[in-house]
């Protein structure tokens, strides 16, 4: 999402991204989505080196060695050629760098170092580097599944490295620690880290689990139908949030809450968080009017045709969180 959009407060996920959290919509694309997801639902490819962080020679040693791999960031792009392009440590190109932060140990044992740079031109100075800077949603689906995750960690920190070199509690100048994971502010001591904002995303079902509860979003201006999302406030748990969002959506009551599973959503540090959930009392259903301008109850059969294409209610992209959870329902 923008960074300029206000914090969001909740809606059903989106057409196109299974996930429009507020401001976000049309932003994420159904390959975007489905790359999030390669990126690592069965756990994580990406060694990240945690032993190496507190190492405070780490981001030293390993730009002195050829061998590095260096993943360069410019305002949440990435450089492209027939794939993802790491720079070799040394290289003229890092010379601008602003940021240097670890992203991890590549399976040879060499590392791989994230740069953040000022993106005020898009060539090397002399022209010899002329990569295609891509954002999530170009880089995504062209990459190598493995280098999807390194992305995803690669923008979701840089975003931090470049907005948050200042201490929120006393505006001093922080500098980082960790090799790039932590700040420590040297006014007022305090340590600071890359935060990550939690969302839940729920398919609700009827008392005798044959039917699906779905929202349309204002947002979207069509057919599109999904599971309802919202970001945990301060002070909830993801049970309290997922009870709040769907009362206020959708006028329901659950039980039964079951986690799913998880995605990243850098735009710019969100983690959708899937659960299943039975309805208290169907009947209450209905759209806030607001946010959510419609709800229906989708029967099996319903969201088979939909799953397939045909009828008149569109899903959310595949592979998306939302998409994951309304499939993993409709199988069971
Ligand atoms: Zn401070």
């Amino acid at each position: 999402m923008p960074e300029n959009v206000p914090e969001p407060t909740s809606t059903a996920a989106g057409p196109l991204d299974g996930v429009a959290l507020e401001g976000t919509a049309g932003e994420i694309t159904v390959a975007e989505g489905a790359a999030l997801d390669r990126a690592a639902p069965e756990g994580a490819a990406l060694d990240r080196a945690a032993e190496w962080r507190d190492d405070p020679d780490t981001i030293t040693r390993l730009r002195a060695d050829p061998g590095t791999g260096v993943l360069v960031v410019r305002e949440r792009r990435v450089p492209l050629g027939d794939g993802l392009i790491l720079v070799p440590a040394g290289d003229p190109v890092l010379e601008r760098t602003r940021e240097w932060a670890l992203l991890g140990r590549r399976p040879d044992g060499t590392g791989l170092l994230l740069a953040l740079q000022d993106p005020e031109d898009d060539t090397d100075a002399d022209g010899s580097w002329a990569p295609r800077w891509a954002d999530l949603r170009e880089a995504l689906p062209v990459v190598a599944a493995a280098d999807a995750e390194i992305i995803v960690a690669a923008i979701a920190l840089a975003g931090w490295l470049r907005d948050a070199g200042y201490c929120p509690a006393c505006g001093h100048a922080a500098p980082l620690r960790q090799s790039g994971w932590s700040r420590h502010c040297e006014s007022c001591n305090r340590e600071h880290f890359p935060r990550t904002d939690p969302a839940v995303i729920v398919a609700v079902q009827s008392s005798d689990g044959e039917r699906l509860l779905l929202g349309a979003n204002a947002q979207w201006k069509g057919r599109f139908y999904s599971c309802f999302a919202g970001f945990v406030e301060a002070g909830e748990s993801l049970e309290t949030t997922v009870h709040r969002e769907l009362f206020e959506e959708a006028g329901v009551r659950v039980r039964d809450l079951a986690y799913f599973s998880s995605q990243p959503w850098p735009f710019p540090r969100s983690l959708m968080v899937g659960f299943h959930a039975t309805v208290v009392d169907e009947d209450a259903a209905h759209g806030d009017g607001e946010e959510i301008v419609d709800v229906r109850w989708l029967t099996r059969t319903e969201i088979g045709s939909a799953l397939a294409g045909d009828g008149p209610v569109g899903l959310p992209g595949a592979a998306s969180i939302a998409h994951r959870l309304i499939v993993d329902w409709y199988r069971r």
